[in-house]
């Protein structure tokens, strides 16, 4: 038998069949991936294992494509979020309002006064862009914005607590999505921690009795992804604050999410606002952009003049500053606050947090069938009322009434929780991939936050499970 031989680069680069892949990918990726997959397949053909069809230049070029079409798709990719936690920090939290990709748009396009007061022709301050909107929406005196809120809390501690003892209960000394804990922040910033009170009680008197001359500040923390239920106790922001007043030292408050506005007014679980924490007499309170706010990643600081004055001459600031596109989202998102009876059709974060169960479940009703058919006999797929959450520290023990698809698969019980995982990986490998949750022996697609319809449905017959 006469062995096969492959053909070669030449010919192939002018095949009709790989014009378009010069044309879409560049000649020299071409290039590249026709001598990796020859590479590959000659000792195949050497040996006799492949066909003439599997060697023709249309099979090659096809393969060739596929490749170069993996290797061109961005690593940055879009996904449906279903797993029912809205503002879900690896799936990057908050959604932007139109409102704010537009203000990115600009500010991404074109020159702008980020550092310029086109009043006077001067230099100017960034954190100036947005600092009057954030006084306007919580009453703070000052503002300094930076990269996130791990970096508010360090900038702030060691601006005004470095080589000092920062005073904090035991209660709070948490732990926040791994690397960030607030003994390791401390030290970090230079502060001596001193820890007073015990995990679930603590009282004014331990407060009291921790100050002496070596004290910086005293610092409060919302506890955010977990929660102290029973015999509890723990002093109230203004109680604290006269205290710490009295003797001369300064209260921060990290209040992680801290929302601008009561939430309660739309029917979702209470959160400690950034106007209250002031009000109670907090100096400086910290929050996240994209967390309970709706906006971009940043840290805000905010509170009393002479404190900020001082974090914004800290050198680190200029290490963790927001850069334009961050301030130009932040500005269009504050800007939205002005108007609360509106903002839950325009922030997008509201919007699906306010999302009505009933909705919900009337979507999971008119998206089971096309599921059902797609998934066949193996599966059972119900429409069901379901349980998802806030995400990002705000409310962990709060849930949202909401409705996903469930997905049963009817396999005996030894087999069901490879079932469930294969399922998953192929929802993961559909073009827009899919991300659920798997509880109870079933795959959970919570509806909350599917509001791209048509896409979902379109790439559902590329959805390939061996049953
Ligand atoms: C989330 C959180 C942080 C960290 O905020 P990032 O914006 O993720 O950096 C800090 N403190 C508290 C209390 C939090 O909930």
């Amino acid at each position: 038998m006469m062995s096969l031989r492959l053909p070669s680069i030449d010919g192939l680069l002018r095949h009709p069949a790989c014009l378009p892949l010069a044309e879409r990918h560049g000649r020299e990726s071409l290039l590249a991936g026709l001598r990796q997959l020859l590479d590959e397949l000659r000792s195949a053909v050497l040996s006799g294992q492949l066909s003439a069809v599997e060697i023709s230049p249309e099979v090659l070029a096809g393969r060739v494509g596929e490749r170069l079409a993996r290797q061109q798709r961005s690593n940055v990719r879009r996904v449906f979020n279903l797993t029912g936690t809205v503002l879900h920090t690896n799936l990057g939290r908050a959604l932007l309002p139109d409102e704010a990709i537009e203000a990115v748009h600009m500010a991404a396009r074109y020159p702008l006064n980020l550092e310029f007061d086109l009043a006077s022709g001067k230099r100017g301050d960034r954190d100036d862009l947005i600092a009057g909107l954030i006084r306007e929406l919580t009453g703070a005196e000052a503002v300094t914005v930076v990269n996130n809120n791990a970096a508010a809390v360090l900038l702030t501690l060691n601006s005004l607590g470095a080589r000092k003892e920062g005073i904090i209960s035991r209660g709070e000394l948490i732990e926040i999505g791994g690397a960030f804990r607030i003994p390791d922040i401390m030290a970090r910033a230079g502060v001596r921690l001193h820890e007073v009170g015990t995990t679930n009680r603590t009282h004014a008197r331990d407060y009291e009795t921790a100050i002496s001359p070596r004290s910086g500040l005293i610092m409060r923390v919302h506890a955010s992804n977990y929660s102290i239920e029973g015999f509890t106790a723990r002093v109230p922001t203004a109680e604290l604050a006269e205290l710490a007043h009295r003797h001369g030292l300064p209260l921060l408050e990290d209040l992680g999410s801290g929302s601008l506005l009561d939430l309660t007014r739309w029917g979702l679980p209470a959160e400690p606002t950034v106007r209250q924490a002031l009000l109670d007499g907090a100096d400086i309170v910290t929050f996240s952009g994209d967390k309970l706010l709706g906006g971009p990643q940043a840290g805000l600081i905010v509170g009393r003049k002479e404190l900020i004055a001082k974090i914004k001459k800290n050198p680190l600031k200029r290490a963790l500053r927001v850069d334009k596109l961050t301030l130009a989202a932040l500005e269009a998102v504050l800007g939205l606050y002005r108007d609360p009876d509106r903002l839950a059709e325009r922030l997008p974060s509201l919007r699906l947090l306010t999302r009505p169960q009933a909705d919900i479940f009337a979507q999971a009703s008119r998206l089971q069938p096309a599921l059902a058919d797609v998934l066949g006999e193996t599966w059972s797929v119900s429409a069901v009322h379901a349980l998802g959450m806030i995400g990002s520290g705000s409310q962990p023990v709060a849930r949202l009434p909401s409705a996903a698809l469930c997905l049963r698969p009817q396999v005996s019980k030894r087999l069901r929780g490879r079932c469930l995982l294969t399922l998953e990986a192929a929802l993961r490998a559909l073009p827009i991939p899919v991300l659920g949750r798997i509880d109870d022996d079933a795959l959970w697609l919570d509806l909350r936050q599917l509001d791209d319809e048509p896409a979902w449905l379109a790439q559902l017959p590329h959805l390939q499970v061996d049953s």
